[in-house]
């Protein structure tokens, strides 16, 4: 095989990358990136050069470069090459992709805070953990931020905040359009699924909506009726069907169930006598329903199924026999637990935090901030808890704090030995303490369950934070006995939260689902950085409606959440 200069090149110019990347000695990497460099601009022919010996007459090409590119020009992957990469994740040296890193930043964000991928990174960057590190600040976040979600965008799946976003955005401007009269959302996004990959939308118009479709860049879909297909500004791919208001309903039934769903309502119309299409329901060719869901749900002898329900996992039989959950919603939603304050991470002070709560209606908030362990979080010692404490009760004996009641919490590390980090004496001062995994996430399923089930046995632990550990798009949760530690969560009257953060919805519905099955109190907690973080919450509220959870199966909808 013939070898390309350029490929060449940037096969010694990874390998310089990565050799700093993991610290080697600047000589070395400088080495390399001579290389790199002279070999890019090479005059005549690189294999004839390389196997003759001549290579090293070419300045900037030394012996330890000149038998790399040997391996090379014979085709194989070289053994420096082959190591490095053994030795740094995938998603590591997808970071040196982020416009602003190099492999020093890289180094420090990889060795420092442990971040493995570019969704870590994000998430990172909103709980503000990058300001603390040398050689970055409030500044360099900001940017770091910006160009990680600029790379992340070019992935298949989004993450729910981003896709709504997406959609309102979509909605708003095609609403705006004449002929249309409302535009609803539909697809995974409506049945809160916990990442997306694309929009669906329904347009519902007196036929003129075509031109406004074209507007926002969409294209009839050849053969598709009145399917349009396209990308949203952001680019998630979109598809918006165009209905008029006599078959709405119909439309948004056939866009939103997924397709188990859609199967099993169209057998049960079969069964009826009756035919399902995306413009109604038909009994032979009168449309005996389609305007709205409910219509067509009831000519089906069904109860109208909430859509984050239609997965086609038994709905249809447990709506037949009038025996779907009445699922917890918004209005039943007092507070949540688990927010944090710029005590440890958060950018907004206690008395900040409250204020927000209350214009969002709730009668209570926990604030449970990082503990001594995380100390790249600012964990809070048995003082500065004290001084918070302080504070909160403070709150609490003013006017506002009649309104609104705060809850002093701690969000405890488990140590890797199960242990919980709650600072001396400060047991008994606290009302609640969440118990999370911050670290050690590569013990194996044994060690890690053990520890997890000796956190949920302490009398102190009232809630299970983000149970498993997983970032959607970025990280997989460790390895774990889930079913042994809900079980005994049950046994010892912990709480599993849902972290609301769009980046964890963890648990995620199907274990809540086998939660809630064992008996299990849930919570939904938005995880809070910012005043902005606690309307995050309405994710985590997908996740439990999507698990099947009524309002008695959380603690956020009690007035005394952790009253006995
Ligand atoms: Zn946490
Ligand atoms: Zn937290």
């Amino acid at each position: 095989m013939t070898m390309d200069r350029k490929d060449a090149a940037r096969a010694l110019r990874t390998v310089a990358a990565l050799l700093e990347l993991h610290g080697e000695n600047p000589h070395r990497v400088r080495a390399f990136a001579n290389a790199a460099r002279s070999v890019e601009r090479l005059e005549g022919d690189l294999e004839e050069l390389v196997t003759s010996g001549r290579i090293l007459e070419v300045k900037g090409v030394g012996r330890g470069t000149a038998a790399f590119l040997r391996e090379l020009v014979e085709g194989r992957t070289p053994a420096l090459l082959q190591d490095l990469m053994d030795r740094t994740p995938e998603g590591v040296r997808e970071l040196l992709r982020v416009r602003g890193l190099g492999p020093k930043r890289v180094r420090a964000l990889w060795r420092e805070l442990g971040i493995q991928s570019p969704g870590e990174l994000e998430y990172a960057c909103l709980e503000n953990r990058l300001v603390e590190l040398p050689g970055f600040g409030p500044a360099s976040q900001a940017s770091v931020l910006e160009a990680v979600r600029f790379l992340l965008r070019a992935r298949e799946r989004w993450l729910v905040d981003e896709a709504w976003s997406e959609a309102e955005g979509l909605a708003r401007e095609l609403g705006a359009g004449g002929g249309v009269d409302r535009v609803m959302v539909a697809g995974e996004l409506r049945r809160g699924s916990e990442t997306v990959g694309f929009l669906e939308l329904v347009v519902v118009g007196e036929g003129t909506a075509g031109a406004v479709l074209e507007g926002c860049g969409l294209k009839p879909v050849p053969a598709g009726g009145a399917l349009w297909e396209g990308r949203t500004e952001g680019g998630l791919p979109v598809r918006v069907t165009v209905a008029p208001p006599s078959a709405a309903g119909a439309a948004l039934v056939a866009a939103t169930g997924s397709g188990a769903h859609l199967e099993a309502l169209e057998q049960r119309a079969v069964s009826g006598g009756l035919r399902l299409a995306a413009d109604g329901l038909f009994s032979g060719d009168e449309r005996v329903a389609g305007e709205d869901e409910e219509g067509i749900y009831d000519r089906l002898g069904l109860q109208w199924v909430p859509p984050e329900l239609r997965e086609g996992e038994g709905e249809l039989e447990r709506a037949a026999a009038g025996a779907l959950p009445e699922l917890v919603t918004a209005e039943d939603i007092r507070g949540a637990l688990h927010n944090h304050t710029s005590d440890s991470d958060g950018t907004a002070t206690v008395e900040e935090m409250a204020r927000a709560a209350l214009e969002l209606g709730w009668s209570w908030l926990g604030i449970a901030d990082h503990s001594p362990a995380a100390h790249y979080a600012n964990g809070l010692d048995a003082e500065r808890l004290g001084s918070q404490a302080a504070r909160i009760a403070a709150w609490n004996a003013g006017g506002e704090g009649r309104r609104l009641r705060v809850f002093s919490g701690l969000e405890a590390d488990i140590l890797p030995d199960g242990t919980l980090d709650v600072p001396e004496g400060c047991g008994e001062c606290l009302d609640h303490v969440v118990a999370s995994v911050h670290s050690a996430f590569h013990l194996d399923r044994e060690a890690q369950t053990r520890r997890i089930l000796a956190a949920v046995r302490d009398p102190r632990c009232r809630v299970l934070g983000h149970p498993t550990g997983r970032l959607l798009l970025a990280r997989p949760g460790y390895a774990l006995d889930l079913e042994a530690v809900l079980q005994a969560c049950a046994e010892h009257g912990v709480a599993v939260e849902i972290n609301a953060n769009p980046h964890r919805l963890d648990l995620d519905w199907r274990n809540a689902r086998r939660a809630l099955e064992l008996g299990v109190k849930l919570v939904i907690d938005p995880d809070a950085h910012a005043t902005g973080g606690l309307a995050d919450l309405r994710w985590g509220l997908a996740v439990a409606r999507k698990a099947g959870a009524a309002r008695e199966d959380l603690l956020n909808t009690l007035d005394d959440p952790l009253g006995a």
